[in-house]
């Protein structure tokens, strides 16, 4: 990492990568070709974008090994849930792509059709810590099953009597015989940023921030 140069986490590849470089190519950010895997450098702008796994942004920015990132909201959350250096991190900028929801369901003819079913119940998702501080708030006790992934299959699996987990359209929770009770988290990708690991580059960021600004008020 040069001095005077901005470091951006962006995810390597997903949904959060594809509107991230969108973004950056609609902000008139040209990548240097490139064959390293984890940095790629802007031909002009004093930017170096470093592709991790969207779980990891949270804590590259708050370590200071980057000194921006772009990352969903969801990510954000239970990283913030679980550490309280994250939970320092400001967000600069709302993106407008990656929409999505993490809301509570259950089986449809189930035993648990609100929040307060819940109680005494055990929930699956890959959410854990923003699951359990949701809870918390609202004074239900509730088992926390932790799942990578494939959270929906819980129920049927007798895992859980319930999910945590992201929605977008649906499809997913009806093909798995659940319907959604709750919404915990309005989702979308966010610009985060770590103002005392910033290199020099504070101007930089604020480039990007007018030039996403831009982006996003001409697409709407
Ligand atoms: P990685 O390998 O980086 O960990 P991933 O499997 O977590 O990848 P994606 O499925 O690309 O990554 O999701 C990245 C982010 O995109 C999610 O955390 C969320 O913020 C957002 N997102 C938007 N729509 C959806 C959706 N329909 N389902 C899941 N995530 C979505
Ligand atoms: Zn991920």
């Amino acid at each position: 990492m040069s001095a005077g140069r901005l470091t951006l986490a962006v995810q390597k590849s997903g949904r959060l990568a594809e509107g991230g470089f969108d973004l950056l190519k609609q902000s008139g950010v040209k990548l240097a070709y490139a064959r390293d895997a984890l940095m790629r450098r802007a031909e002009n702008v004093p930017l170096d974008l470093m592709l991790i796994r969207d779980d990891d942004i949270p804590s590259f920015v708050a370590s200071g090994a980057c000194g921006c990132g772009i990352v969903g909201e969801n990510v954000l959350a239970e990283a913030a849930a679980r550490s309280a250096r994250v939970a320092g991190l400001q967000i600069v900028q709302r993106l407008g792509f990656a929409r999505c929801t993490l809301k509570l369901a259950a089986p449809l003819e189930g035993p648990v059709q609100s929040v307060a079913d819940l109680e005494g119940r055990a929930i699956a998702t890959s959410y854990p810590a923003l699951t359990a501080a949701y809870l918390k708030e609202r004074g239900i006790t509730a088992e926390i099953v932790e799942m990578g992934g494939s959270v929906e299959v819980a129920p049927r699996m007798k895992i859980a009597d319930a999910i945590c987990d992201l929605v977008s359209t649906g499809a997913t929770l009806e093909a798995n015989g659940l319907a959604a009770f709750e919404t915990v988290l309005e989702s979308e990708a966010v610009l985060i940023a770590n103002r005392e690991a910033l290199n020099g580059a504070a101007a930089t960021l604020d480039l990007l921030v007018e030039r996403f600004k831009g982006v996003i008020a001409s697409r709407q």
